[in-house]
């Protein structure tokens, strides 16, 4: 197990530990843009010392980032930040609630094969050529942001529903608490919420719904090529060759817009004696004068983790559409929605955040039990192109019960696109990768400033940007954080 771990002695005392194995490779500008954001247990005492009266301590108790951590934008990317007494927005990432969604089929990759380019087809029609109309009316929307996904669906369809609605079978409506990790944040404040819609919010969400997002967000068909464990991954539906959705989105504007309210109101609860920090981290103490701040932000973040949710929902809606019927009768299930950029408040004050990790809580101490005993199913994507994984967690307290939510980049962004050319060709030539641009069309094919583009955009998430999943996933198991339930392949990936 300590082959697993390394501790990172710091001049504040905050426990902090790295889960990574002798084989993944750390970043020197991660760990020292972790040294930065220590310097929040400074201005915790800071805070505390300006507010007379306060009843308990707030304090940055333990810190532990997982083995596909790398630099992110003033806190590392694989981050778990416990405080206690204060939360943090920046601590969860700007695309609140992005998250990870993973549904097993009925198919079989043998019967789906024949079948792949009228697949190919379908789903470049539904997610880039106008093929969905989700059409949400305003009851919908208010649904969704207030209650998450079963607010949603007690509206029923709308009048005008089309085949992405007819994906929706009964257990995805009735199963919601045992299945989903956050079947809906409840929002408090009705003010709030109204604020949220006329400040441009709500009108922008309509057109949004059912859009991935770029970069690194994707909706993959895959297949199981590997089972570890048996007995978890029949009780999970898991078998050799089946056919499995994963689909990677997060709030898309909504989280950008909920992370600025939070910046404003840590910004406005500041006390005037307090310099702001040079980490620029603004943590908001859990005091009860600075409460209706708090909660205006917290509003903003449930709106922006339900419409989240929601959206991996319609996602994978799409992709069983693109499916169903090509190749016999469809049946999907959710496996899991697991959210790598979020919030848990706990008891006695204490905040767990989690910024590009995943929960990977053990047999009892996850939130919404499923009704296996394997423990709370881990999603570790590799990349397009190579494998995924599928863990259950162990629930383990050292890593404050996380997982890493990805293989992690090897290559910063814009770093990768030079050279690769032949490598592209070749992953292009074998794979099947949907974007918004079709490089099939011999209309597109003789644009070549329009391809030059889009191959540099593509090489940037190319496998090669990728560490290796293997050595990141043994580390999750040679930690005691997680075990291999099962490994994907990729089939086709919707990018865009
Ligand atoms: P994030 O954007 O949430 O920080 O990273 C998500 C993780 O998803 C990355 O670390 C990477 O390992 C993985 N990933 C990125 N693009 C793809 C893709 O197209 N397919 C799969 N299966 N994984 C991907
Ligand atoms: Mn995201
Ligand atoms: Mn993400």
């Amino acid at each position: 197990t300590d082959d697993s771990w390394l501790t990172l002695p710091n001049p504040v005392d905050v426990p902090v530990e790295i889960c990574a194995g002798p084989e993944v490779p750390i970043e020197s500008a991660a760990i020292d843009e972790l040294l930065t954001v220590l310097e929040t247990a400074r201005t915790l005492s800071d805070l505390a010392a300006a507010t007379p009266g306060l009843e308990f301590e707030p304090r940055l108790e333990r810190v532990v980032c997982t083995p596909d951590f790398h630099k992110g934008a003033g806190i590392p990317i694989g981050t778990v930040l416990q405080t206690v007494g204060a939360l943090v927005p920046q601590a969860v990432g700007n695309d609140i609630n992005c998250g990870m969604r993973v549904e097993v089929t009925s198919l079989s990759v043998d019967r789906l094969r024949p079948h792949l380019d009228a697949v190919e087809r379908r789903l470049r029609h539904l997610f880039f050529e106008g093929g969905r109309r989700i059409g949400l009316t305003p009851a919908h929307r208010e649904g969704l942001l207030r209650y998450g996904l079963p607010g949603l669906l007690a509206e029923g369809p709308p009048a005008d529903a089309d085949g992405v609605w007819r994906q929706i079978g009964p257990d995805d409506t009735t199963d919601l608490r045992a299945r989903l990790h956050a079947a809906g944040y409840p929002v408090a404040s009705a003010d709030a919420f109204q604020d949220w819609v006329t400040s441009g919010g709500g009108t922008s969400y309509d057109s949004i719904i059912g859009s991935v997002g770029g970069g690194n967000h994707f909706a993959e068909l895959q297949y199981v090529s590997a089972i570890h464990d048996g007995p978890a991954a029949y009780a999970w539906g898991l078998a050799p060759g089946r056919v499995v959705l994963m689909v990677h989105s997060g709030s898309l504007s909504l989280g950008h817009q909920a992370n600025a309210t939070g910046r404003d109101q840590a910004r406005a609860a500041w006390p005037r004696t307090v310099p702001l920090p040079a980490n620029r981290i603004l943590p908001m103490l859990l005091d009860e004068r600075t409460a209706a701040g708090r909660e205006r932000y917290l509003t903003a973040f449930a709106n922006a983790a339900n419409f989240a949710i929601g959206n991996r929902f319609f996602l994978a809606m799409m992709m069983r559409a693109g499916l169903a019927g090509v190749a016999g009768d469809l049946d999907s299930r959710l496996i899991y929605d697991a959210p790598h950029n979020l919030l848990w408040p706990g008891a006695d004050g204490t905040v767990v955040h989690r910024k590009g990790a995943t929960p990977a809580g053990g047999v009892t101490d996850h939130e919404h039990r499923t009704p296996d005993l394997y423990g709370e199913p881990v999603i570790v994507p590799g990349s397009m192109g190579a494998p995924s994984y599928l863990l259950r967690g162990l629930g383990n307290t050292r890593a404050l019960g996380s997982a890493c939510h990805g293989a992690g980049r090897s290559i910063p962004r814009g770093a990768a696109s030079r050279g690769g050319d032949a490598e592209l060709d070749a992953f292009l030539r074998e794979f099947r990768v949907v974007t918004p641009l079709n490089h099939r069309d011999p209309a597109v094919a003789g644009r070549r400033e329009i391809i030059e583009a889009w191959r540099r955009d593509l090489k940037q998430e190319a496998p090669w940007a990728y560490k290796e999943v293997g050595p990141v996933v043994d580390s999750l198991r040679g930690a005691d954080v997680a075990r291999p339930v099962a490994e994907l392949r990729p089939i086709l990936t919707v990018k865009g």
